[in-house]
């Protein structure tokens, strides 16, 4: 059996402190066969690794978290990015259409970005999209209050069942743990496509890491420049001060120009 970690957030992330190898380095040291990584509506960091993982022993698939109207998404397997913002369903369409899949991350709870019980089943009355969401994230560390309700409201539901991180932070990577049938990402998708991966619990000591570094302590390490890095000489990863400009969206910044032209 092999284990994964599909919701992952790199530098990318507006909001989160681990480079793109830091972030290899810790879910090698945790013992991954498989993770993704997923930006909030940014695919830059996913492309990174292709070359560097193999020196990990890990497969990365290329990932992100789209925002989409309805909430987010996290959208696997993919070479591009759905425009953020645009209805589930219609996402789901692109997402397919490029080849992917797709899982609702933290759902069924009233915070702005998750997606309803409603929209999920809606889903499932359209033939196309119902083959391109597969899985529902029944426990993430950042939402960990509404976890118990969510494994509730998923068990009738037919999709596959998973554990994320929602890692902003490299030692967060180890608290969301899907296991799968075999090692490769191939077969992941294989197991999450026939709704049989299985998530795990995190475990007390996690709960407790959530708290230490809260969102507010997080962003200010992150205004302050500092990220989490793994060297390709050293084995550890460290925190030290980076010049963060290149992970800027520029999308974002342009379609924000455009708006205060209109
Ligand atoms: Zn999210
Ligand atoms: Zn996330």
């Amino acid at each position: 059996m092999g284990m994964a970690d599909i919701h992952i957030h790199t530098i990318y992330s507006h909001d989160a402190t681990t480079s793109v190898r830091g972030i290899l380095k810790q879910a090698s040291s945790v013992g991954f066969n498989v993770i993704a990584i997923t930006d909030h509506d940014d695919i830059r960091g996913a492309f990174d690794p292709r070359e560097l993982a193999s020196q990990y022993r890990l497969e990365v698939i290329p990932g992100e978290e789209v925002t989409t109207k309805d909430g987010h998404l996290l959208a696997l397997f993919v070479e591009d990015i759905p425009q953020r913002g645009l209805p589930l369903d219609e996402t789901l369409k692109i997402i397919g259409g490029m080849g992917g899949i797709a899982v609702a991350p933290h759902p069924f709870n009233q915070l702005p970005g998750s997606l309803s019980m409603d929209q999920v089943i809606h889903i499932l009355t359209k033939r196309a999209l119902k083959n391109v969401l597969r899985g529902i994230e029944v426990y993430n560390m950042t939402t960990q209050p509404f976890d118990e309700r969510v494994q509730r409201l998923s068990a009738y539901l037919p999709f596959s069942k998973t554990a994320g991180s929602d890692a902003h932070v490299y030692w967060a990577i180890g608290t969301g743990k899907t296991e799968f049938r075999g090692k490769t990402a191939k077969e992941f998708r294989s197991a999450l496509e026939q709704g049989i991966t299985i998530p795990h619990p995190y475990e007390e000591q996690d709960l407790m890491r959530k708290y230490i570094f809260n969102w507010l302590r997080r962003i200010t390490m992150r205004r302050l420049g500092y990220v989490s890095h793994a060297s390709a000489t050293e084995d550890v990863v460290s925190t030290q001060r980076m010049d963060l400009r290149f992970t800027k969206n520029q999308r974002a910044k342009l379609k924000k120009k455009n708006l205060h032209n209109e």
